[in-house]
């Protein structure tokens, strides 16, 4: 069996061209949707994905300002720019970028961040709705993930779903996210004993560790969806690398994501269409 591929490049692609044609509507109504991003400046990969980020919106017609954060920048500083960028209301969303230098308080940071602005839906405000099942903006990357298996068809209900990672910004949404879709939802993580046995139970193995190639093809059940968030760096590169061994998991698998072009671009996509949806809310408003 070789599985077939959740192509994220050209779902997002699809996307994006429909994230377009909205903001042209929006900008035809004085409405130029604006995503403002905080990141810090000293950590490349981090700025390498807020590049990519921009041009992808500039792209669809989104504007935005980045602020990046320095080993001088306090604390102080930073609620001071987030309490600024929630009072302005020509901006419709703010990333915060993961991870904010180790001298910041990152959870204060997004604990001040206004709910109606968390277009990458990681707040504790947004994680409580989905959690509850309000509406409400999100995650971007666990959502790129059930609309990319929305999109293939791939039945959800009733399969057991394996998450491997437990982090607030992928495992833990992501979870709730397929238990929303009424999967039969397991968490592992560091601490999970027999990894694998666990991995061959599962119809859905969604691996979203940070440990390249760490999940091979024997540890899967015949017929299983593989989706790979991991993007790691090998031999000093970023993002080439998954989470799992895509040849050996591809024999066994019936669909897998390819790293890159599987759940990385749909996170963009998703992330810029929350952004799109905050700034319609001004047509309701
Ligand atoms: P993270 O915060 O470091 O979390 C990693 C999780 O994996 C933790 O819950 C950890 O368990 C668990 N873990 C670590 N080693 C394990 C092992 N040997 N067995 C089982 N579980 C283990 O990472 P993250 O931010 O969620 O990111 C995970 C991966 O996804 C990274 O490669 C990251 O680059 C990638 N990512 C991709 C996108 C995208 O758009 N494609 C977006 C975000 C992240 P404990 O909780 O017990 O420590």
């Amino acid at each position: 069996m070789s599985a077939q591929i959740l192509d994220g490049k050209g779902l997002s692609r699809e996307i994006r061209e429909e994230l377009k044609s909205r903001v042209t509507d929006l900008r035809a109504r004085g409405i130029v949707p604006r995503l403002d991003v905080i990141v810090a400046a000293q950590d490349p990969a981090s700025l390498a994905y807020v590049r990519m980020k921009r041009k992808w919106a500039e792209e669809i017609g989104i504007v935005g300002e980045a602020y990046e954060i320095h080993d001088t920048t306090t604390q102080a500083q930073l609620l001071q720019r987030i309490y600024e960028l929630n009072a302005n209301r020509q901006v419709h969303g703010v990333l915060l970028q993961h991870p904010l230098p180790p001298h910041l308080d990152e959870q204060e940071a997004l604990l001040a961040l206004g709910d109606e602005k968390d277009v990458d839906g990681i707040t504790a405000a947004s994680l409580g709705r989905l959690v509850v099942g309000l509406p409400g903006f999100r995650c971007a990357t666990p959502l790129g993930i059930v609309r990319l298996l929305a999109h293939y068809e791939v039945p959800l209900e009733g399969r057991h779903a394996l998450v491997i990672g437990r982090s607030q910004i992928l495992g833990k949404p992501a979870a709730f996210m397929l238990l929303e879709r009424n999967a039969t939802v397991s968490i592992a993580h560091s601490r999970t004993r027999d990894l694998p046995d666990l991995c061959r139970q599962a119809d859905l193995v969604l691996a979203a560790v940070g440990r390249a190639e760490m999940i091979h093809g024997d540890w899967l059940k015949p017929g299983a969806v593989v989706v790979d968030a991991g993007y790691n760096k090998v031999d000093g590169r970023q993002g080439d690398v998954g989470d799992c061994h895509f040849e050996s998991c591809r024999e066994v698998a019936s669909w897998i994501t390819p790293v890159p072009g599987g759940v990385g671009p749909m996170t963009v996509a998703c992330l810029l269409s929350n952004a799109v949806d905050a700034a319609e809310r001004e047509i309701e408003s």
